[in-house]
């Protein structure tokens, strides 16, 4: 039978930071507030990733760093993000089509 010696139920020391929602990048993995990440969402009908500016896109989103945008690429890691559903990556000037 165990002793109940000092049930040890504190809540571990978690560091508080104000609850800042945090997300990985896609392209460096960095992880970073949400805030300075830009969100991408998919566009069901042309298979296209981009940036998703208002937030507002249906689904799974990736988030990625402003200064990896130009990187990002339809790897495996992006089409994990989008259930490999991704056709074409249009988040700068550039498509960014299948390699
Ligand atoms: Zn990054």
């Amino acid at each position: 039978m165990p002793n109940p010696t000092r049930s040890r139920k504190d809540r571990p020391p978690e560091v508080k930071r104000g609850h800042i929602p945090v997300r990985t990048c896609l392209v460096c993995m960095r992880k970073r507030p949400k805030g300075e990440l830009a969100r991408l969402g998919l566009d069901a009908h042309s298979g296209r990733v981009v940036e998703d500016t208002r937030a507002t896109m249906p689904g799974r989103g990736a988030y990625a760093c402003r200064e990896c945008l130009p990187r990002l690429r339809l790897d495996r890691r992006m089409q994990r993000a989008f259930r490999n559903r991704a056709k074409q990556v249009c988040v700068t000037d550039v498509p960014i089509l299948e390699q």
